[in-house]
């Protein structure tokens, strides 16, 4: 159903490597629009590419959008329209693009009316992530946080510890504006037990 007409073809264009995200890069991005997944407001999970590496999106920060498990999963390498339509309209177009079982028109009139909120969110997500003061407070902020357990945890379960314990203290700074001038104090985070490897944010602890 996904057709390939228009996009030039991945080997026809030399594209950026893959690269490794910071952890500040990960909490901008997980915790833009309020930490909610841009197509389902659910509470984010992971950074989805909006236009997919494979169709020629890159790891810039602001083709990155926070989603649940759930969204990026069946999103897979659809562009937003793409996702839209899948997402919205499953009844009526099928697996090979055929009517399915619901009513045309009444689908189409409601993915007419989604897909504007969907690129709405997508654009105010992406003029978020585009602001340097908030980013910079991230790093700054980031920098700070130390995690105490080796091996050292993921990313990802980094992400969801340092948001377990500093949520409200993101929350406060975007309230004040993403201020630049006050510089986080150092901070410890490590597992209730030392020989711990748990990826629940609540079996770790502030030191
Ligand atoms: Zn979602």
């Amino acid at each position: 159903m996904r057709s390939e007409v228009g996009s030039p073809s991945p080997q026809a264009i030399t594209r950026p490597r893959r690269r490794y995200f910071r952890l500040w890069e990960e909490l901008a991005v997980l915790t833009a629009h309020r930490g909610l997944c841009i197509y389902c407001l659910a509470s984010s999970e992971v950074k989805d590419h909006v236009i997919p590496f494979a169709r020629g999106g890159d790891d810039a920060l602001h083709n990155l959008a926070p989603a649940c498990d759930d969204c990026n999963d069946s999103k897979n390498d659809r562009t937003p329209l793409e996702f839209a339509a899948f997402r919205l309209s499953p009844g009526v177009w099928g697996r090979h693009g055929h009517p399915g079982s619901g009513q045309l028109v009444d689908e189409f009139d409601r993915f007419r009316r989604s897909y504007p909120v969907w690129m709405e969110r997508i654009e105010i997500t992406q003029i978020e992530l585009l602001n340097r003061q908030r980013r910079e407070w991230f790093r700054n902020d980031v920098s700070s946080t130390y995690f105490s357990s080796w091996p050292q945890p993921t990313i990802r379960v980094k992400a969801a510890i340092y948001r377990h314990f500093y949520g409200s203290h993101v929350a406060a700074a975007e309230k004040a504006g993403w201020p630049t001038e006050s510089s986080a104090p150092f901070r410890i985070l490590r597992p209730r037990d030392w020989h711990a490897r748990s990826e629940r944010p609540s079996d770790w602890v502030r030191l």
